[in-house]
């Protein structure tokens, strides 16, 4: 993969959402033509050999790559969403953030035990909110789960990767 075209794409925005935050824009990775296509293609070659029945994006920025991907798969996408979103019944998992937590849901027909699942996010940075849904996931017993991020942060103090020990975990592109 050409990964000199994320990083020339991805855009450092100083003091967001918070002063001291240096946050990865993902927008820029995505509006960009040959961008967009090498990250899928990335993706599809990395999964295309596993089986994979479902993608799962989280909410938001998983959503874009991971239905993308999803259909060049032949699997289904299924939303990861923040709470009180999905209409239907769903199963709920609660995770701690830097102030307080949050909770995420998938509707509880949205996988089964013959289900391979590819869940997909945008960043890797503490690795709290995948490994929640990673956790919810599994309370499905699919046969198997696999894990992408398009970036993984690799400052000290955050610990995505040891975060998610023990799973199925592949990145696009490393940060520091
Ligand atoms: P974590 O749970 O600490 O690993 O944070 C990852 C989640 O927060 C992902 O859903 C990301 O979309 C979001 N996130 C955190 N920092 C950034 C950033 O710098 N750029 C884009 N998304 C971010």
């Amino acid at each position: 993969m050409n990964k000199d075209c994320i990083l020339e794409n991805l855009r450092n925005i100083p003091n967001y959402p918070k002063p001291g935050i240096q946050f990865q824009d993902v927008s820029t990775i995505f509006k960009n033509a040959e961008c967009l296509k090498e990250m899928a293609d990335e993706i599809v070659n990395l999964y295309k050999d596993k089986g994979v029945t479902k993608v799962v994006g989280i909410e938001s920025r998983g959503f874009v790559l991971g239905a993308i991907v999803a259909s060049r798969l032949g699997a289904g996408f299924v939303m990861c969403r923040k709470p009180g979103k999905l209409p239907g019944t769903t199963r709920k998992a609660s995770y701690q953030k830097e102030y307080g937590y949050d909770c995420i849901e998938i509707h509880d027909d949205a996988i089964n035990e013959n289900d391979t699942i590819l869940i997909h996010d945008d960043l890797l940075a503490t690795g709290g909110s995948m490994l929640a849904a990673y956790n919810l996931v599994k309370s499905f017993k699919p046969k198997d789960i696999y894990i992408n991020f398009i970036i993984e942060l690799c400052m000290e103090g955050l610990g995505g990767r040891k975060t998610l020990e023990g799973t199925n975990l592949t990145t696009l592109l490393q940060v520091s």
